[in-house]
């Protein structure tokens, strides 16, 4: 079953700052977009790449593409106002390839901020959604969560910590599925599983990593430089 992954990437980036978006900031001497795309690139797993640009850095993102010889990435395809928008325009741009051979059948949703994806978490989430067309990676929660009031002042209670999960990207999903969750989406959300959920569609898990981090704060970067210091890259 071909798989694609659809990379968004972008996001304004607010909570980075600084004059360049996240994806195109420089980790260990490397943009972080190009160290996302190289594991997409070199799996054996994934058969195209859809990358998804904010509009005023479409040239910039076509350059890494071509510097970096990314010949998986079909096309690149400007977002959207949010995340949601930004993948479904993603998933409108597939549909170009389905005439090739390897068009899409499984489709990965990967955040262009997190490069320390492994090609582990690919083969786990390609077994995973076998389930029910729809598997996410997680890792366990370390810290204690707590519910607030909507002003942040005062706990309302404290959730059992051994039934969350962080969840990271990628996500996995049966594309007609997701199609699906797309269509009757009416209001968004943060990651694309939820979509899947309202549909009342069990979403299986499998392992993400501590390392899978999401790049949103200039700090990240100094903690992603120290991974590939430790990993002998950097
Ligand atoms: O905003 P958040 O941190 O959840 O973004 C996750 C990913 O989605 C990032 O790679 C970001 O660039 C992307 N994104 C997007 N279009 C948006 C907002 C976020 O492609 N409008």
């Amino acid at each position: 079953m071909s798989a694609w992954v659809i990379i968004p990437t972008a996001g304004t980036g607010e909570r980075f700052g600084g004059p360049l978006p996240k994806p195109l900031v420089m980790c260990g001497g490397k943009a972080v977009i190009a160290r996302t795309l190289e594991v997409f690139q070199q799996s054996a797993l994934i058969e195209g790449i859809v990358l998804i640009a904010h509009a005023l850095w479409l040239k910039d993102y076509q350059d890494v593409v071509r510097a970096g010889n990314f010949s998986k990435v079909k096309v690149v395809v400007e977002g959207g106002v949010t995340r949601t928008q930004s993948v479904r325009n993603g998933l409108a741009a597939l549909a170009a390839f389905d005439h090739e051979p390897g068009g899409a059948k499984i489709v990965m949703i990967h955040d262009g901020v997190r490069p320390f994806v492994t090609e582990e978490m690919l083969a786990a989430g390609l077994l995973a959604v076998r389930e029910t067309g729809a598997a996410i990676a997680a890792v366990p929660v370390k810290s204690t969560i707590k519910v607030v009031d909507p002003k942040g002042e005062r706990v309302c209670g404290t959730l059992d910590r051994d039934l969350l999960r962080e969840i990271q990207t990628p996500q996995v999903f049966d594309r007609q599925l997701l199609e699906r969750a797309y269509r009757e989406d009416r209001d968004g959300a943060t990651d694309d599983a939820a979509l899947v959920e309202r549909l009342g569609v069990a979403v299986m898990l499998f392992p993400g990593h501590v390392t899978n981090i999401k790049i949103t704060t200039p700090e990240d970067i100094s903690v992603a430089e120290a991974f590939l210091r430790d990993r002998n890259e950097h």
